[in-house]
Formats: C-alpha cells, sequence, structure tokens
C-alpha cells in the first residue's frame, strides 16, 4: 500500500484512514458515552419503567439493570458492543453511581472504555398500580370453562384459560389491551378487570368467536355519578377445551 503512515503517532504498519490509525483516533473520538445525568422512573409497587409515556415490565426488579441502563449508552457508528460490566455505588438511594466497562470493537480492534455516570432514580406509581389502589373498573370479564364440561384442577383450569386468552390477544386492538387492569385467580377461572367497558365487550366477543365460547353480559348498579346511574358490567366468557 506505499508509504502511508499515521499522521500522529507515525506509524506505519497499520491501516489509516484519512492519515489516522484506529488507536489514534480512538483517543481522540468519543467511542461511548453516557449523555447528561439521566433519569429512571420506576413504580415502587410493581416495578413498571416509564418509557415515554408507557409503563411496561411489570414485576421487574426494582433494582437498575442492564436494561435500564444499556439504552442511554450513546454508540460511535463504527463501534460493535462486544460486553458490558456495570457496576453501581452511592449512599443515595435515589442517587446511584454508575461505572461501565464497555468491551467494544472498533475498526477490528478490541478496546475497553471505562464510563462513570449518575442515574437519578424517580418514584412514581405506575397507572396500573394508581388503578388497582384506587379499584378503578368499570368492567369484569370471568373467564370460565364451559357448564357442561367434566371439571378440571382449578390450577390446570386457569392454565388452560390463560393460554387460550393470550392467544386472542394478538387481535386485540391496542386500546382494548391497554383497558386491562388487573386480573384475579379463583378455583373456577379469572376475574379480569377492566377500565374501560366497550373494550371489555369488544375482547369477550372476540374469546367467544375464536375460542367457540359462550358470553353472558349482566350489569349491576355502582353508584350514581353527576345525576345518573353508573354500571358496572359483568361479562362471563365460558369457554370449551380446544377441540
Ligand atoms: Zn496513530
Ligand atoms: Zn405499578
Amino acid at each position: 500500500m506505499g508509504t502511508e503512515f499515521c499522521v500522529v503517532c507515525g506509524r506505519s504498519d497499520v491501516p489509516t484512514v484519512e492519515g489516522v490509525c484506529a488507536t489514534c483516533f480512538a483517543k481522540r473520538t468519543t467511542l461511548v458515552h453516557v449523555e447528561g445525568r439521566p433519569v429512571v422512573t420506576i413504580c415502587p409497587t410493581c416495578g413498571a419503567r416509564k418509557t415515554g409515556q408507557v409503563w411496561d415490565r411489570r414485576g421487574a426488579s426494582t433494582l437498575l439493570s442492564p436494561e435500564d441502563l444499556t439504552p442511554f449508552l450513546t454508540v460511535h457508528p463504527e463501534v460493535g458492543i462486544r460486553k458490558i460490566h456495570w457496576s453501581e455505588g452511592g449512599q443515595n438511594p435515589l442517587m446511584r453511581d454508575l461505572e461501565a466497562d464497555v468491551e467494544l470493537v472498533f475498526r477490528d480492534e478490541r478496546r475497553t472504555e471505562h464510563l462513570r455516570f449518575e442515574v437519578k432514580i424517580e418514584h412514581r406509581t405506575c397507572t396500573e398500580c394508581s388503578r388497582r389502589s384506587g379499584h378503578f373498573y368499570t368492567a369484569v370479564i370471568q373467564l370460565r370453562a364451559k357448564l357442561d364440561d367434566p371439571p378440571e384442577k382449578a390450577r390446570e383450569l386457569r392454565e388452560r384459560l390463560e393460554k387460550q386468552w393470550e392467544r386472542i390477544m394478538p387481535e386485540a386492538r391496542k386500546n382494548w389491551k391497554e383497558a386491562l387492569s388487573w386480573k384475579e385467580e379463583l378455583p373456577e377461572g379469572w376475574d379480569i378487570y377492566v377500565t374501560d367497558t366497550l373494550a371489555a365487550r369488544s375482547i369477550a366477543r372476540l374469546g367467544k368467536s375464536r375460542l367457540g365460547g359462550t358470553l353472558k353480559e349482566s350489569a349491576t348498579l355502582w353508584g350514581r355519578k353527576n345525576g345518573q346511574d353508573v354500571y358496572r358490567v359483568t361479562l362471563c366468557l365460558r369457554v370449551p377445551h380446544d377441540a
């Protein structure tokens, strides 16, 4: 390749890009970094994380994990991350000191970059937990076995119903799924609490048609709001065994 050499270190035995070898380029470039002081918003009750407007990962640990931290890394486009070793310290539970050893590959060379940054933790009760604590719902879907089917053990019955329920979920619209608040297990199946009656009815009807079930709807007077009776709707969805 002639007499190419690195204009910074003078080496001529390594490839250069625009006159600079990978080692010198890496020294003068930020390969990976964390912008500012990131914030992780955690629901202290269920561990859910808030990303944008959306809460997810209910049931996750309230301790920081790579899933929380990795998205904070800004990575140079030519860098491939191989492995990150995280460590966490600090006395303040709401302001954590983070360190990361990032093993990466840059222009065929392996390097390890060391990062230090702070993460602020915000505790906020997620929508689902606040609904739950207020016991807010407008409809219940009762997921049950068919009356004339042979009896099943409670746990097996619930597992079967849950599987069948999960099968119809991909067909449910996003706003229907968002209205599903919490569910309770019972010896006879599941009670699924829903914050929107139209969504509850739509999902129950979907279940009826896709799973070959029966559906019965009833309403009970719950209270009065703005001078009008308010009803809670119960949708009893009975689902047979898969054929
Ligand atoms: Zn060089
Ligand atoms: Zn929560």
